[in-house]
């Protein structure tokens, strides 16, 4: 079987990794370079503790393979898990952290609900008075995403895998069900053909023929300069959408969660360093004073009820497999990603039938 999948993040990636590993024949087309979509500029936030219940087991999966995958490719994918603490600063997304805490325990994650008082003792200097209640999963942490990108890359070509990069898919060649890709003016024969391109999925998608009707969401994040390192866990203001966690290198990273675009674009504000400042020196006032050293911006996509796509569609052969979602990509994408092979693989797997694009 020839698989053509278009994107190299870490959706294509990890698809292709377990595509390769069943068997098939797999090329992979980039239109840039290797951590130029969101799996290059992301946070690498990673827990299940999660407020779609759907995606839970995945992001449960997914943290088994982050333990396996660095063996599997030999490449060191920087996972810190030093814990992950969501906290509300308003009385109703207290009530939400306690409801979602609720649903977690019950698909078997080991998160529970936090006061400020333990939570200054996981958070040094955290301002109390910043946030009403909080929830915390010690089986979470930070992942370095680029290792990520590199080690799933690495894994591929080992396996056969071949990637393409600076090499955009033009066309989706459909007579009956697809032919294959024309891509870089060349024609590249394949039975399935994957749309893994992020927050260019709707884009691709209409290059089969298919409508594809994802969020798009663009979310900015900066680095300041080192500090000596005293945060462990990753720290996610539900309400502000504001998070941050410190890098092995000091750095504190940190951004706001996406907001809905029309277009795709990454550029900069300084209306995003002044909000996140704000909230972040409110949260953890020492860090007032810390120079801002970089800023940058991603795009990513969300299915339109908020879950991902992934699976066959009308087009016989042409597959979804997009749609991540806001601070979920990373988390649920190897799983998510070993599923999707199976499916092409064997032509079905009831385990993704809640993302198939004919749900719509
Ligand atoms: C600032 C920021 C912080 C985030 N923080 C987190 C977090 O803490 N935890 C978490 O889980 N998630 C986080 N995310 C979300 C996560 O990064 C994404 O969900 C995930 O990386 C999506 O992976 P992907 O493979 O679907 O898309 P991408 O990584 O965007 O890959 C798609 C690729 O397709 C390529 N492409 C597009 N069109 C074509 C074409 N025609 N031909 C060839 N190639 C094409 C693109 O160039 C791109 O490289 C964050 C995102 C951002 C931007």
């Amino acid at each position: 079987m020839r698989v053509a999948i278009i994107g190299a993040g870490v959706m294509g990636l990890s698809t292709a990794y377990y595509l390769a590993k069943l068997g098939a024949e797999v090329t992979v087309f980039e239109q840039k370079y290797l951590l130029y979509g969101a799996s290059g500029r992301n946070s690498g936030g990673i827990t299940p503790m999660i407020d779609k219940k759907e995606l839970i087991p995945f992001a449960l999966k997914s943290l088994e393979l982050y333990d396996k995958l660095p063996a599997e490719v030999d490449f060191n994918f920087l996972f810190r898990k030093d814990g992950y603490v969501k906290v509300a600063a308003s009385d109703s997304d207290a009530e939400k952290l306690k409801r979602d805490v609720r649903v977690q325990n019950e698909l078997g994650v080991k998160s529970r609900i936090i006061e400020p008082s333990e939570v200054k003792e996981l958070v040094p200097d955290l301002n109390t008075d910043s946030i009403v209640l909080a929830s915390y999963c010690s089986e979470s942490g930070v992942i370095f995403p680029w290792p990520v990108v590199w080690g799933l890359a690495k894994g591929c070509r080992e396996n056969g895998v071949e990637i393409k990069d600076q090499t955009a898919v033009d066309e989706i060649v459909v007579e009956g069900g697809v032919k294959g890709v024309r891509a870089g003016g060349e024609f590249y024969k394949a039975d399935i053909v994957v749309n893994a391109a992020g927050a260019w999925s709707n884009k691709v998608s209409e290059k089969a023929g298919v409508k594809l009707e994802n969020k798009i969401l663009k979310e900015e994040i900066c680095v300041t300069e080192s500090i000596k390192p005293y945060l462990d866990p990753y720290l996610y203001d539900i309400t502000y959408g504001v998070y941050l966690s410190q890098s092995a290198r000091g750095e504190i990273v940190g951004g706001i969660t996406g907001r809905e675009v029309e277009e795709i674009s990454t550029d900069s504000t300084l209306e995003f360093a002044a909000r996140y400042a704000k909230r972040a020196t409110q949260l953890i006032p020492k860090l007032k004073g810390l120079a801002m050293l970089r800023q940058w911006a991603g795009v990513y996509d969300e299915g339109k009820d908020g879950l991902p796509v992934v699976g066959f569609t009308e087009v016989d052969g042409f597959v979804q497999a997009n749609g991540l979602g806001k601070h979920t990509g990373m988390i649920v994408a190897p799983a998510l990603g070993r599923e999707l092979a199976k499916l092409i693989v064997k032509g079905d797997n009831p385990n993704l039938k809640e993302f198939s694009p004919r749900r719509f």
